[in-house]
């Protein structure tokens, strides 16, 4: 039971997982003074925003959902939709609904030294102050439309794969596609049967795995709801199994080895065309771009509707596109699949710490933070999937341990214990320098080739990859804070002040 001498005013960016984890954890350890800023019209992040055709995730849902929720899940793989309204569902479990705040988000949070608080500033200009700002704005929301000559000029319906445009009739439509990653993997097979032809535009393969992905039958559900600790050790199975899965990052492992030979056998199995096998068939390390997990995908390949074009595209005329080889391709509708701008983190939230230096400025292209959440300077300010926290296996597993640590620095400030806690410069080098000495040994495979993906900043360097296990995070998590958190206590005492920002915009 938290025994709280004040209340701590904590601001969350961001409705999506990691919003949702850290206002869970955080009424779980009796703090209910925080605010969730959501721009969206609900919570769910990705899982709301991506409505694409074939729209799931890869990692198995008793594995990616939160430890303190087991579900009634439909299958081994849940779709967008389910995992949207096991958002909805987590937040009604918990109670926190009340905490929401959608349709506007926060613009601006600018460290008052004298104040010790955050003056935060929403999308509809309101100024609100906050103790603690937790950034869970995600890493792979902001959708990177590429730099094409002529894209403008394009006649028909162009979009990016996360604002899907569902209201075109695509029958009788020559569709393309830009990019293979596990997006465009997961998009192609749904869309073919709905198309007149579809090209799809491979500027480089990917390590395509199969993907055992099927229903639960009535009675295993049943089983799973009525029997939670079947699905908790389900969920430990999962894990343990996953243990291995780092060990194929290493450019020179024997696992490396046998992934690749189970890609290419999976090629050789699944793809008729022996110039097409070869098209696909990687020439990089296993690992150097995420790897892709999708049974149906290459079988879609083989349909007389689909075309795989091995070039990048060049340029955008009104009626088609060109591509590197100087084809033109005459299409009708543009579909992107480029990914997300994965490295450019916080781009859609100003930050400023002490002295008035912006977050963005101090990062210059290089996001690095302590244990990936915190930065010297910038005081009471946490990031939920920030730099460097993207691994292990499961997403969750990661967001979970950041909100923890989050409701424990609130139950200290809440408990009196502290007023402002900043992180040592000393420990915020170190630990960026331990971590790609760690994803120079552990990650080999995404340097060892020439490939592209979306873990390096401009400089080259890896800000994305957690190149460890979950329990290791979880362990730097418990320990490393206690040498690199600074706690500062002004013995101040504030009122309880319910905030309700942006109320309008929610109504
Ligand atoms: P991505 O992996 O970054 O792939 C983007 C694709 O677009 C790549 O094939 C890339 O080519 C291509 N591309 C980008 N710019 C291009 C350009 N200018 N010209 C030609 N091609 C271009 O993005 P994503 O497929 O959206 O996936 C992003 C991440 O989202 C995944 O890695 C995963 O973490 C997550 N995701 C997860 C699931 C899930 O099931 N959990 C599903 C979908 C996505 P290159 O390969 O040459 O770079």
């Amino acid at each position: 039971m938290l025994r709280a001498r004040r209340s701590v005013r904590i601001a969350i960016a961001g409705a999506g997982l990691g919003g949702v984890a850290t206002a869970v954890k955080l009424k779980r350890a009796g703090i209910t003074s925080f605010t969730v800023f959501e721009r969206k019209g609900g919570a769910g992040g990705v899982w709301r925003q991506n409505t694409y055709p074939g729209c799931e995730v890869d990692v198995p849902s008793h594995a990616y959902s939160f430890s303190f929720m087991s579900y009634d899940w439909s299958g081994t793989h849940a779709k967008a939709p389910e995992l949207e309204r096991y958002v909805q569902d987590v937040i009604d479990e918990y109670q926190i609904r009340e905490h929401f705040v959608f349709g506007c988000g926060i613009d601006t949070a600018i460290w008052s030294e004298n104040r010790g608080a955050y003056i935060v500033v929403t999308d509809d200009g309101q100024q609100l102050e906050f103790d603690v700002v937790v950034s869970c704005v995600g890493m792979l929301s902001d959708a990177n439309w590429p730099q094409l000559p002529g894209l403008d000029s394009f006649a028909g319906p162009v979009f990016h794969t996360s604002a899907y445009e569902h209201e075109h009739d695509l029958t009788t439509a020559r569709v393309g596609v830009i990019g293979t990653g596990s997006t465009a993997c997961q998009l192609v097979p749904a869309l073919a049967p709905q198309v007149k032809h579809l090209r799809l535009f491979q500027r480089e393969p990917g390590y395509v795995l199969p993907k055992p992905s099927r229903p639960y039958t009535a009675d295993e559900r049943v089983q799973w709801v009525k029997h939670p600790w079947r699905q908790k050790w389900d969920r430990f199975r999962l894990f343990r199994g996953a243990r291995r899965v780092r060990d194929a990052f290493k450019a020179d492992s024997d696992y490396q080895t046998r992934r690749r030979k189970t890609c290419q056998n999976f090629i050789a199995k699944t793809i008729d065309d022996p110039e097409l096998r070869k098209t696909l068939t990687p020439d990089y390390p296993f690992g150097c771009k995420r790897p892709i997990f999708a049974s149906d995908f290459y079988p879609s390949l083989n349909s007389d509707n689909v075309s795989v074009t091995p070039h990048a595209v060049v340029e955008v005329m009104p009626d088609g596109v060109i591509d590197a080889d100087g084809t033109f391709h005459e299409l009708d509708v543009l579909i992107l699949a480029t990914g997300f701008k994965a490295t450019d983190y916080l781009r859609t939230l100003n930050v400023r710490g002490r002295g008035g230096r912006s977050l963005k400025s101090v990062w210059a292209g290089e996001p690095s933070a302590f244990l990936g959440m915190t930065v010297p300077g910038f005081p009471n300010f946490f990031i939920v999937y920030g730099p460097n926290t993207n691994g292990g296996w499961s997403v969750m597993t990661q967001l979970e341990r950041q909100a923890e640590v989050i409701a424990r620095v609130a139950g200290k400030i809440a408990r009196g214990r502290a007023d402002i806690i900043d992180t040592r410069s000393q420990a915020a080098a170190w630990f960026d320098s331990w971590v790609q000495r760690q994803i120079a040994d552990k990650l080999s495979s995404t340097t060892a080739g020439a490939c592209h993906n979306y873990y390096h900043s401009a400089s080259g360097k890896n800000v994305t990859q957690w190149p460890l296990s979950h329990t290791a995070y979880w362990a730097a998590l418990r320990v490393l804070p206690l040498w690199g958190f600074v706690t500062t206590r002004y013995g101040r005492r504030r009122a309880a002040e319910p905030v309700r920002a942006c109320a309008d915009a929610a109504q």
